[in-house]
C-alpha cells in the first residue's frame, strides 16, 4: 500500500479478480444473500478484503477495502467483512498462501451439518488436489474463538468444513482458493450421490501410495 496514493486508485488488477471471484461464488449458489468473503495479500502485512452485508453477486472494486493484520479497517469506504478474523488466522498460520475464500457451498454445508467426516481415498482429483479435509468445531461466528477453531487443522489442509457454518479454503492465487472450493463441493455432491447407488469402493495401498506421490510431485502438499 502506497499511502502517498488514494486506496481507489490502488490494486485494480487485485480488488477486480476479487468481484470475479465474487460473481462466480454468487453464480455458482455457493453465496446466498450476504452469505461469504474473499480476501488477497496485499503487501506489508496488509489484506484486501470484501465489505460486510453484501452480495458477491454485486461487487464492484470500489466495494473492496484494505484491512491490516488485526482486521482494523485501513482504508475503503466500507466496513470490512465480520469474517476477516478467520481469513487472518489463516495467513497467519500459512505464509504461502495468498488467498482465502469462505463461503457457504450447499453440499459441503450438507456435511458441515450432519458433522460427517469425508471418506479419503475414493476420488482421484480430490486426493490429488485436496487431501485431508477436516471439520473444524463449531463456533459462533465473527468471534476470535470462531478463527481460532481452524487453528490445528490449516496448516494440513487447503480446505476446511466448518461445522454448523461453511467452509474455507486457501489458495497460492485467488484462482486456486476458488477452485478448491468447486472441488470441496463437487467432491460432497458426489459422496451425496455416491450413497444412494451402493457402497463406496476405496484405492488400494499401493494406488494410495501412487496418488500421495502425485500430489507431492505437482505441488499440492499443504505443509503440514
Ligand atoms: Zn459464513
Amino acid at each position: 500500500m502506497d499511502f502517498s496514493k488514494p486506496f481507489e486508485t490502488q490494486f485494480a488488477d487485485q480488488k477486480l479478480s476479487i468481484c470475479e471471484v465474487g460473481h462466480r461464488l454468487y453464480a455458482k449458489g455457493f453465496s446466498s444473500a450476504n452469505d461469504g468473503n474473499i480476501t488477497m495479500r496485499a503487501g506489508d502485512g496488509y489484506f484486501l478484503c470484501t465489505p460486510t452485508m453484501q452480495s458477491k453477486g454485486s461487487l464492484k472494486p470500489n466495494d473492496i477495502v484494505l484491512i491490516d493484520c488485526e482486521g482494523e479497517l485501513v482504508a475503503g469506504a466500507k466496513q470490512r467483512s465480520s469474517e476477516a478474523l478467520l481469513h487472518l488466522e489463516a495467513y497467519r498460520q500459512r505464509p504461502d498462501i495468498q488467498a482465502v475464500v469462505h463461503c457457504h457451498p450447499p453440499h459441503a454445508t450438507a456435511f458441515a451439518i450432519t458433522n460427517r467426516s469425508l471418506p479419503r481415498w475414493v476420488l482421484a482429483e480430490v486426493e490429488i488436489f485436496l487431501g485431508y479435509i477436516p471439520i473444524a468445531p463449531y463456533k459462533a461466528p465473527g468471534t476470535h474463538e470462531f478463527a481460532e477453531t481452524i487453528h490445528p487443522f490449516v496448516k494440513d489442509s487447503n480446505a476446511i468444513i466448518l461445522a454448523h457454518h461453511g467452509t474455507l479454503t486457501l489458495g497460492k492465487d485467488l484462482e486456486q482458493a476458488f477452485w478448491w472450493t468447486e472441488v470441496l463441493d463437487s467432491y460432497c455432491r458426489i459422496l451425496i450421490l455416491a450413497s444412494q447407488i451402493g457402497p463406496l469402493q476405496y484405492f488400494t495401498p499401493d494406488q494410495q501410495r501412487e496418488l500421495a506421490a502425485l500430489q507431492s510431485k505437482w505441488g499440492f502438499s499443504p505443509p503440514g
